[in-house]
């Protein structure tokens, strides 16, 4: 019997933090596609269709908040549920992952049952 495993992109340059979470996403069974910076994920977006984008906001070109709007402008991704994952989060931020588009955020380092749960949430709120 096949199984439908939800897709999540993640994009995130730091090779530790992306590897923790693939870890965490094959315990939870997800499919992982990974991408290294933003226009690279933006262009994944685009091709992959994934269910949820976990998006790192410190990126090596454009940064994370410049990605999702780049996601969010295109109708054909608008609706993908975009989670900003970052550290030392400072007053202001989440405003501005809010206004940028994203639909969730997520302090570093997160924990596995924090991001299960919450990808969880997203999928489960994307569903029409
Ligand atoms: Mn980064």
């Amino acid at each position: 019997m096949s199984q439908y495993k939800a897709k999540v992109l993640y994009i995130e340059d730091n090779p530790q933090n992306m590897r923790l979470v693939r870890k965490m996403l094959k315990i939870g069974g997800y499919n992982l596609v990974e991408a290294v910076d933003g226009t690279s994920g933006v262009e994944m977006a685009n091709n992959e269709r994934p269910d949820v984008i976990l998006m790192d906001i410190n990126l090596p070109d454009i940064d994370g908040i410049e990605a999702t709007q780049r996601i969010k402008r295109n109708p054909e991704l608008a609706r993908i549920p975009v989670i900003a994952l970052t550290a030392n989060v400072m007053h202001g931020d989440k405003e501005r992952f809010t206004a940028a588009g994203c639909d969730g955020y997520l302090a570093k380092p997160v924990t596995r049952n924090e991001l299960l749960n919450t990808i969880a949430y997203f999928i489960g709120s994307s569903v029409v």
